[in-house]
């Protein structure tokens, strides 16, 4: 719940039709130079008389869906790069580490926990749970007068296994 009201409270919704607008500004820029690049070369054979011919439209659809193809780890950025920041107010306002990383484990059900770096960059409009939890626990580290006595007492394991306290 946090993490949504993070979402209102940094005004993401504007934010992000901000930055998709500009996106889509930049792609009528590609599609109007795909669209004259394509009819100069095939336009006769296609039978479309210019880009304001009806017929155009198919081409300016392939255009589009092939720029925001290309797009996927830009757009995919600007939502994760939010969703994050959406995380760190949930966890400011919360101050539930420990629940954040439970509910990053229950979203693994259907969302890889620990992508490669470069498949995170390209395929994830969400942090992955491995980036979500990392920061939780950082968030906790940073704030131990945020824990409870019950958390500040539980024991804390190592890599081995081997109880640290
Ligand atoms: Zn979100």
């Amino acid at each position: 719940m946090g993490h949504e009201m993070g979402h209102y409270v940094l005004n993401h919704a504007y934010k992000g039709l901000v930055m998709i607008g500009v996106l889509i500004v930049i792609g009528f820029a590609f599609l109007n130079w795909g669209i004259k690049f394509s009819l100069t070369r095939w336009g006769e054979k296609w039978g479309v008389r210019g880009i304001t011919d009806v017929a155009v439209l198919p081409l300016a659809v392939i255009l589009f869906s092939f720029y925001f193809f290309l797009l996927t780890p830009v757009t995919n950025t600007i939502s994760r790069t939010m969703e994050y920041e959406a995380d760190m107010y949930g966890l400011n306002t919360a101050q539930q580490p420990d629940g954040e990383a439970n509910v990053d484990m229950l979203l693994g059900e259907y969302r890889k926990l620990d992508p490669s770096a470069l498949e995170e960059f390209i395929f994830f409009d969400h942090p992955s749970g491995r980036t979500r939890i990392t920061a939780a626990m950082r968030w906790k580290a940073e704030h131990p007068q945020a824990s409870s006595a019950e958390e500040v007492a539980r024991p804390i394991f190592d890599a081995k296994g081997l109880c640290k306290n």
